[in-house]
């Protein structure tokens, strides 16, 4: 009897290292769909109906996430497949699929966040409501959740406890193969047509503006790479991050920089999206490590691999509790503010604190900001300005190209003293600045409009008399805003 198989691709937007793949690849006929799904588009409420409102998925995002589809349909092609594209509720489009095909099984990757997660229990119900039996495997973290040392409900809250149970009691798995391509199902072409890879235009929910943007990132070049989406450039960029540039054996070096593309790997929007398989950064790491230097430098970008999957496993134990204000530390004490203007003021990047505005301009310039930038712009608001940390995070979002859930809500309930951390912790912005910009080239990069200044006066302009600002050619309040709030003050009362 001939077997049908679905893939359902979702964040795994790759054929290396695809285990979903290579289970679906094992019947006789294979129809590997994505599902354009409205609800992860288009304004959106936070934690409810009475909660605030924010883009689900911006303009960086919706790009990147546009092109992966589109080499990802290329390289199905090449093999003589297809990749079938749809709009609608998953659950809805896939057991509608299932019965035009005749599919005897539906493979996907399993994601832990709640609303990924709530999407695959409605796509699984349907789909066994028909007599389709569902396959969800594990495929985007580096240590599988198999093999953890504990169940996963029962993972340590504490970063560094449970890398080193991971590094003392669990391997990184083999990469699985990609398998050849089964022929399609003989329905496709008559009842099922390919449909149309989305482009930004035509993804359901984005207002002009997010279009508009989509359409031009990065026009002047600013920003650190101009991230491709897709599994081609997803490899592309490790072998020239590792081998090309040969930047890994100084990694731990510089990966608190702030310009330019070779600082940091800036791998996180391939891994995000599954265009790339940690277990192949995994591999070449240790290639690296072979054939050209093991140091601290190769051993960090794994040491920070780990705290992905920390936050993946994180909020699989704690589901929705870690997208909570209080979070799994339960911080009902803390008064968060609610004050829309400081907000915008921050999301613009209009604080008057150049370290924070410029790292809040590249992000809605670029969709990327540097983990530097990240925590001290998420520690300004939630801290200092101690605004409700979730709109910062829902912000982030919106805006991020490399958006991810759990890392991204796990960093900012961290940041914000409700996460995995016992202390409270907040970052002096200035003094990071002092320290990670010392010359002040960032922030001027980013607000060229301080480049008269004096480095040290750049960090801090409003320490300029008003005969100052007139020699240097810079008014505060005209030409840049006057801070925001006092900053000495505020930390104050966080000390
Ligand atoms: C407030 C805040 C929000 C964040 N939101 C996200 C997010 O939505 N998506 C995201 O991928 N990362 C997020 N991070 C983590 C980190 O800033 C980015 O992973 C990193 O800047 C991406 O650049 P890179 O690939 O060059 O990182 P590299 O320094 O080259 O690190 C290699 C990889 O390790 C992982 N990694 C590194 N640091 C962290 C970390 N702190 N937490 C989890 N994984 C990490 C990423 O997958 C990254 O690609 C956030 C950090 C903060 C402080």
């Amino acid at each position: 009897m001939t077997t049908t198989a679905i893939l359902w691709l979702r964040r795994d937007l790759r054929l290396h290292d695809n285990e979903a793949l290579s289970e679906a690849a094992a019947a006789d006929r294979l129809l590997p769909v994505y599902v354009v799904d409205p609800r992860t588009y288009g304004d959106r409420p936070y934690g409810g109906p009475d909660s605030f409102r924010f883009g689900k998925t911006g303009p960086h995002r919706a790009r990147f996430r546009c092109e992966a589809l589109s080499d990802l349909r290329a390289s199905f092609r090449e093999r003589g497949s297809e990749l079938v594209v749809r709009e609608g509720p998953p659950e809805e489009v896939l057991a509608d699929l299932a019965t035009t095909v005749d599919a005897d099984v539906v493979a996907m990757h399993t994601r832990p966040a709640p609303e990924e997660a709530r999407v695959e229990s409605s796509v699984t119900a349907r789909l066994r409501e028909r007599g389709v039996r569902v396959r969800r495997l594990w495929g985007h973290t580096l240590y599988h959740v198999n093999d953890l040392p504990t169940p996963y409900t029962e993972v340590s809250d504490t970063y560094t406890s449970f890398r080193k149970s991971v590094e003392r009691e669990a391997s990184v798995r083999e990469q699985v193969a990609t398998p050849s391509l089964p022929p399609l199902p003989d329905a496709v072409g008559d009842a099922v047509g390919p449909g149309d890879v989305p482009t930004p235009a035509t993804l359901p929910g984005l207002d002009d503006e997010t279009v508009a943007a989509a359409r031009a990132p990065d026009p002047d070049g600013r920003g650190v790479l101009p991230f491709e989406g897709g599994e081609s450039a997803a490899l592309d960029r490790v072998e020239s991050y590792v081998w090309d540039a040969d930047r890994l054996r100084e990694y731990k070096e510089t990966r608190n920089g702030l310009i330019g593309e070779g600082y940091s790997s800036k791998l996180s929007p391939w891994l995000n999206e599954g265009c790339l398989s940690p277990r192949y950064v995994h591999d070449e790491v240790r290639r690296y490590e072979e054939l050209r230097v093991k140091n601290d430098s190769t051993y960090w970008l794994l040491f920070e691999l780990i705290w992905r999957d920390f936050f993946q496993f994180q909020v699989a134990k704690h589901g929705g509790q870690f997208f909570s204000r209080p979070g799994i530390r339960e911080r009902h004490d803390i008064d968060w503010r609610d004050d829309d203007r400081a907000f915008d003021l921050w999301a613009h990047g209009e604080t008057g604190i150049p370290f924070v505005d410029a790292n809040m301009r590249e992000l809605n310039e670029t969709g990327y900001m540097s983990n530097r930038g990240r925590q001290n712009a998420a520690s300004f608001l939630a801290n200092n300005l101690r605004i409700d940390w979730r709109r910062g995070a829902a912000y982030f979002e919106t805006q991020l190209v490399d958006y991810e859930p759990c890392s991204n809500y796990g960093n900012w309930a961290y940041i914000a003293g409700v996460g995995n951390d016992s202390r409270d912790r907040y970052f002096n912005v200035v003094k990071q600045a002092r320290q990670y910009d010392a010359r002040a080239e960032y922030v001027t990069h980013w607000l060229p409009v301080l480049e008269p200044l004096p480095p040290e006066y750049a960090h801090e302009p409003w320490r300029l008399s008003a005969d100052e600002q007139a020699a240097h050619g810079v008014e505060l309040g005209v030409d840049y805003p006057e801070p925001m709030l006092d900053l000495d003050a505020s930390y104050e009362k966080l000390r």
